[in-house]
């Protein structure tokens, strides 16, 4: 079985919110982007905080790249707060089209996160913001998969 069958993403409506805020409404926005935080009981995932760009990440029209420091320092925190539950889940960032695909870079960065960090859970997941729609996709090592989104409130 795919791992998009076996699983459902929840984000709540808060964490969502967040995302939307930096759509690129405007011709010279930059890409925006953070990591995706949350919890997972039995086949749910809950994404429940994203965070925000930072003057370390490198953001410019087209492209995204979140400083892995400053997020690990966010990751360590988030953990310990929520009692070692809340964990890093993926990645998101937004897109300066309507209708959002992944872009090669995209691809390779969702790759080499997986394989980089020691996860908690088998798969990671990419959220990027268009203008009107939003993408979201499971990797689980091998494939990037389109998977929907439920919005829950909190
Ligand atoms: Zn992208």
């Amino acid at each position: 079985m795919n791992i998009e069958e076996t699983i459902n993403i929840n984000i709540t409506s808060s964490a969502i919110n967040v995302i939307e805020k930096y759509k690129q409404i405007t011709k010279k926005a930059k890409e925006s982007g953070g990591i995706l935080l949350g919890q997972i009981k039995g086949k749910e995932v809950y994404i429940l905080e994203v965070s925000t760009p930072n003057k370390f990440d490198k953001a410019s029209i087209y492209s995204f790249n979140c400083n892995k420091d400053a997020a690990q320092v966010i990751i360590n925190y988030e953990f310990i707060n929520s009692g070692k539950k809340t964990i890093y889940l993926g990645e998101w960032h937004t897109h300066p089209e309507n209708y959002p695909k992944p872009s090669d870079i995209d691809k390779k960065m969702i790759i080499k996160q997986y394989f980089k960090n020691k996860l908690n859970e088998p798969f990671l997941i990419l959220i990027i913001q268009g203008l009107k729609g939003l993408y979201i996709a499971i990797f689980d090592g091998k494939n990037i998969t389109e998977t929907k989104l439920t919005i829950i409130d909190e």
